[in-house]
């Protein structure tokens, strides 16, 4: 275990293993199959990049997202780790360069998408090369319920089957129990331990808002955010064009990604994205996985995503560095609405589509939830969490509740005296009496609850019909254009057998946090002023670089790291050596031009 801990200081810098980290270390270092579970920036890379440097010969790591590999290998080239990479990106001569080294062993860590691993040629290759072990990334990838289901990670078991003696260690960030058994079938793992973390990322805030103009609202919720990196999700292409164009033209530096975009276009958005400081990226879920960017600061959906794993992965990516980062979202009825119908129009069979439905029910219950988000997200994935987090919009600002029985019976009533034939919106206009063509054409201005409900606003009407929606109160009729429609407990509403408590919307939607700087191009950090300007002079440093290797600023030093060494003002490489983060090779090579960057701050 001390050789572990001599590596980890002197290779990656830090003192000490995160949560599980050195009991994985240790079990696959030993030979063991392991199957780690933990949360977006938990920590996995470090537990297969350790135990391949404590075994002899070459770690063999699957990765399915090739893009990504050349910023991963960089990064560990920069700790002095002999690593490299082979996917189609290369041409001959370099894979064959590679190809040479890894046979001489003169490689720790190969990377390899997996259909090049499956290759006959490959496989001759690593039965000449001594392999340390096999580490399976993004494992989650052998489902075919989630969305990036991969068909060559199913042929991975030829691994086991012919390496037996090799240990192999799975690793994931989606937690739901389905996937976790699905993992282990499918790569034959049931021998190997499993290692489940916590999946609370404390360091992200999660907000949800009710949609009212969810673009002016995401433009409130920017402008807090200026200089800094994220994402936005959307769920069409049409709008990701169109948000990253409106964006564009309030002077974010916004860009469009999604799967109709040329190759070539997708590949440089991604490449700026990552080596950028401060750009956004307007996309769909095509975007994100394997992104390893530490300093995400914050993941925005202006539509719902389809589950709350999804919900849970796609969030994720904010924040890896362990820095505060938002998880926003604005949540409007019409979303539910359309995520159901796609449920009920796909092709899925029933079985499927009861499951897709329970998840939604799921998802909207987390929307609609007026206690602790981080405890129901927990709370989702088998977790308990004591609640009162304090971080997130309930904790931080209680939602207030009201008796909402009489606006309840109103409602359920007026859907019921149009014939259970309109949508939300219609229902609305109803209640507030107001003349509209529709209401006109119908009758229903002579209705007995024509202009019943003139004591709320549409605003608050529409709060109302998201409530009954999510409680079951109403239901929508997909096949009837989302009309919507009483259900068996609607009775007890409006028999006054049941008092229902709603959750009153906040006023004021953009809430700004005490403590943060105003917008300066610069990310809030909370440093006093002296060691903020060191902080600036060493990012300022990096980014120069960065540019000059031409790598991602973080794979120099993250913030984290520089924020820690402003603060620390070490004024001698011994004291800049016990810096989280500063390894041996990086204070050989940066060390000095660090302590230049203190001296003229
Ligand atoms: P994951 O792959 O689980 O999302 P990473 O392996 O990218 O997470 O690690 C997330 C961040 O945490 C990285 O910035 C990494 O350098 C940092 N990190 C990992 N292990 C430790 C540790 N033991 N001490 C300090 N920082 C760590
Ligand atoms: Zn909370």
């Amino acid at each position: 275990m001390q050789a572990a801990l001599d590596t980890l200081r002197h290779v990656f810098g830090y003192d000490a293993f995160r949560g599980e980290q050195g009991d994985i270390v240790h079990h696959v270092a030993g030979g063991g199959d392991a199957l780690v579970l933990m949360p977006t920036g938990g920590g996995k890379s470090l537990c297969y990049q350790l135990p391949a440097l404590l075994r002899q010969g070459t770690a063999i790591v699957v990765s399915p997202l090739i893009a990504l590999m050349q910023d991963q290998v960089e990064a560990l080239r920069q700790l002095g780790v002999r690593a490299a990479f082979l996917n189609s990106s290369l041409d001959a001569g370099t894979a064959q360069a590679v190809e040479r080294d890894f046979a001489s062993g003169a490689l720790d860590l190969l990377y390899v998408a997996p259909e090049r691993l499956l290759t006959p040629r490959f496989l001759s290759l690593l039965d000449e090369a001594r392999i340390a072990l096999f580490a399976i990334d993004e494992a989650h990838c052998v489902s075919q319920w989630g969305h990036d289901f991969r068909p060559e990670y199913r042929q991975l078991t030829l691994l086991h089957e012919r390496w037996p003696e090799v240990p192999r260690i799975a690793l994931t960030a989606t937690a739901d129990a389905p996937t976790r058994r699905e993992i282990v079938e499918r790569l034959a793992l049931e021998d190997a331990r499993q290692f489940v973390s916590s999946f609370d990322r404390p360091n992200i805030t999660y907000t949800v808002v009710a949609k009212a103009d969810s673009k002016r609202q995401l433009l409130d919720f920017l402008a807090e955010k200026r200089g800094q990196s994220g994402i936005v999700y959307c769920l069409s292409r049409r709008k990701v064009e169109q948000i990253a164009g409106d964006l564009a033209a309030k002077g974010v530096v916004a860009l469009p990604y999604h799967a109709g975009l040329d190759a070539a276009v997708r590949a440089e958005h991604q490449r700026r994205f990552l080596r950028e400081d401060g750009i956004v990226m307007v996309a769909t879920i095509a975007f994100g996985m394997g992104i390893d960017k530490p300093d995400v600061r914050f993941v925005a959906h202006l539509d719902l995503p389809k589950s709350l794993e999804g919900y849970y992965q796609e969030t994720g990516r904010a924040g890896r560095d362990g820095d505060p980062a938002d998880a926003w979202m604005a949540y409007g009825l019409g979303d539910a609405v359309l995520l159901q119908k796609m449920i009920e129009e796909s092709e899925s069979g029933e079985e499927r589509k009861r499951l897709e439905r329970r998840k939604l029910d799921a998802l909207i219950g987390y929307c609609e939830s007026t206690g602790c988000r981080r405890q129901s997200l927990l709370a989702y994935f088998g977790e308990a969490h004591p609640g009162a987090c304090g971080r997130c919009d309930n904790c931080i600002e209680p939602p207030r509740s009201w008796d909402g029985t009489v606006a309840a019976q109103k409602a359920l009533s007026c859907v019921y005296r149009t014939g259970q034939r309109f949508g939300a919106a219609h229902v609305i206009d109803v209640l507030r009496g107001a003349d509209t063509q529709k209401v006109r054409q119908f009758d229903h201005d002579r209705l007995s609850v024509y202009g019943v409900g003139e004591d709320l606003d549409a605003k608050q009407w529409r709060s109302v019909m998201r409530q009954l929606v999510a409680g079951g109160w109403l239901q929508v009729d997909v096949e009837g254009h989302g009309a919507l429609r009483l259900t068996s407990t609607s009775a007890d509403v409006l028999k006054g057998n049941a008092t229902l408590t709603l959750r009153a919307e906040a006023e004021r939607a953009p809430r700004t946090r005490r403590g943060r700087t105003p917008t300066t191009g610069e990310p809030a950090t909370d440093l006093p002023s002296d060691a903020q300007a060191r902080f600036e002079s060493l990012r300022l440093w990096r980014a120069s670089v960065a540019r000059e290797q031409n790598v991602p600023a973080y794979v120099i030093f993250h913030d984290a790291t520089l924020r820690q060494i402003a603060l620390a003002e070490p004024s001698d490489l011994d004291a800049l050596a016990h810096i989280q983060g500063v390894g041996a090779t990086k204070l050989e090579r940066y060390g000095r031009d660090v302590l230049d960057a203190l001296a003229t701050a």
